[in-house]
This record gives structure tokens, sequence and C-alpha cells, in this order.
């Protein structure tokens, strides 16, 4: 098992830390946890993803609004900030998630070589080639796909699978994989919370949307009976693993123990592995304290398993 990590990863605001619930220094706290292990090497990209591959990726108004400080803030949730320059939430913020970005790249070469891989980082599956929102500025997944079609090292009918247990609806995929009928997506997410889009929630191949509260017990068999519907190979597989699920996150809305949090995540696990899918598991949201608890217990449990 691979671990991407990278200390640029972590978001450090300084003062202004106060401004969003994300703990953005999570990463490193699964890092040395984690570092170590049997079974587990932790390896970084080499770089963030650059600018020239982000634009390649989005559309003609999106490239101008990434560079605006207004859109920017918007989309990481926070109140406009007059005094902040746009070169600090470049460094603190936007450069961490394109290291996210080219730890996914990354770890999806890796997984197509045979090794299960897990991107501390990554997931931002709200963003699209259109916008970006829900504190995701980069569609990783979209970003990563389209330079493995460039680079010949997946078919442009490859078959890609997401499965994304964040606690949220993953609009963003949807909507860049709309088209695309060869990517399958599961999508379990609390169905009553942001982001409600009906047209993406219809692009969903096998679509589980939860009530307000459902805790572990029906969460884990409405993810089984999702995971049974799954019986076909695919080229690669990605894994939304937002920890956003666990009863103490501040915004998912759903009731999952952190026990049941590491179940959820061997049981997709073990069906990756009975279909013998490349896997890239991506870290998705996850607001809590326990975050990084619950993603120490998914490592460690994915690493005893190989
Ligand atoms: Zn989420």
């Amino acid at each position: 098992m691979k671990v991407f990590y990278d200390d640029a990863y972590n978001i450090d605001l300084g003062l202004l830390n106060f401004i969003h619930p994300f703990d953005g220094r999570k990463f490193r706290k699964v890092a040395n946890a984690v570092a170590g292990m049997e079974n587990m090497s932790i390896v970084g990209p080499d770089g963030p993803i650059s600018m020239r591959e982000v634009d390649s990726f989005s559309d003609a108004l999106l490239k101008l609004l990434l560079r605006k400080k207004r859109y920017i803030l918007r989309a990481l949730e926070v109140p406009y900030l007059p005094l902040v320059p746009m070169s600090f939430v470049d460094n603190r913020i936007l450069s961490p998630m394109r290291w996210g970005v080219a730890g996914t790249l990354k770890a999806a070469r890796e997984a197509l070589l045979g090794t299960c891989c897990w991107n501390l980082a990554g997931g931002y599956h709200h963003a699209s080639r259109a916008s970006a929102e829900g504190f995701c500025i980069y569609n990783d997944i979209g970003i990563t796909v389209d330079v493995l079609v460039r680079e010949g090292l997946l078919a442009d009918d490859a078959r890609i699978l997401i499965i994304d247990i964040d606690a949220h609806h993953g609009n963003g995929n949807a909507y860049v994989f709309m088209e695309r009928s060869q990517v399958t997506i599961l999508d379990i997410y609390n169905g009553a919370i942001y982001p409600m889009n009906g047209y993406t929630r219809e692009r969903v191949n096998i679509n589980i949307p939860l009530e307000s509260g459902t805790g572990g017990v029906l969460y884990l068999e409405r993810l089984k009976e999702g995971l049974s519907r799954l019986d076909e190979s695919c080229d690669l597989a990605f894994v939304v693993a937002g920890t956003d699920v666990l009863s103490s996150d501040p915004l998912g809305g759903l009731n999952l123990s952190i026990d049941d949090c590491v179940r959820r995540d061997m049981m997709v696990f073990e069906k990756l592995r009975s279909i013998s899918a490349p896997s890239v598991f991506l870290g998705g949201g996850g607001y809590s304290s326990d975050s990084a608890t619950a993603m120490i217990g998914s490592l460690k449990g994915l690493g005893n398993a190989r």
C-alpha cells in the first residue's frame, strides 16, 4: 500500500485558521501516524500540478475566475477578506490543493502498475470544468483522467469507476463525466444537504441518498447493497473517502462512528480487490477532530489486508 503525502498538502492560514472548519493540518497527523507501519510506504508528488494543466482542463470562463480572489473565496465558503492578497490565498490554500491534485495523478499512475494507493488529499468532487465550489477548486479525478488518456496510459473509452462515500453528493464529478457512459459512479450521501442538484444526482449510476442522521448499521447495509450491483471489473477506480460521515462532523449530517467509517472503507477495499480494480483512495471532506483518527484506522486496516 502506498500513501501519497507531502508536507505541502497542509493548509495553514495562521491567524485566519478560524475562517473554515476544515482541519488543514490533519494530513500531517495522519502521515506521522502511519509512517513506519508495515506494508506501508509514504511517497509524495514531485511538485504541484501546473496551472497550465489546470487551464487545459477548465473551460474559458473558469480559467479567468480561478485567478479572481472574490470567486475563489466564495468557492472556499469563507467571507470576503479585503485585506488579504490573492498571493496569500494562492500560497496557503490553492498551492496545497494543487499538490493534492498532483498526488492523485501520481497515485493513479502507481495504481495502474498494480499497487493500491491512498492520496491523503484530493477527492475535490464538487469542482468541475466549469466551476469551483464547496471547498473544491480543482477536479483532481477529471484532471488525472485527462492526463492519463493524453499520455496513452488509459484508453479514451477506459472503464472508470468512482465510488463516492463522502457525506456530500459529488456533483462536480457527475458533471465532468456527464456524457461519458464508460464512467460508472456509485454515490452514497446525505440527500438533505448541499449540493441539491437534481441534474447531477440523476447522472449517478448507483444513487444512494440517505436521510440526515443515518447511522452506521443502515449506512453499511445500503453501501453493501450498492457495491453488490458493481459486478464488472474496471480499468481504474477512484474512491472519494471523505470522513465527514462521522457523527462528530459539523457539516455531513450523518451519524457514523469511527469504527463504522473504518468498516466502510474496508468494505469498499474488499469489493475493489474482488474485481481486481486498480484503486486510488482519496481524502475527500472531513471537518472534525476525529477525521484523522478515522483515516489512520482505515489505513491500518488496508495495510494489514495486503
Ligand atoms: Zn463532503
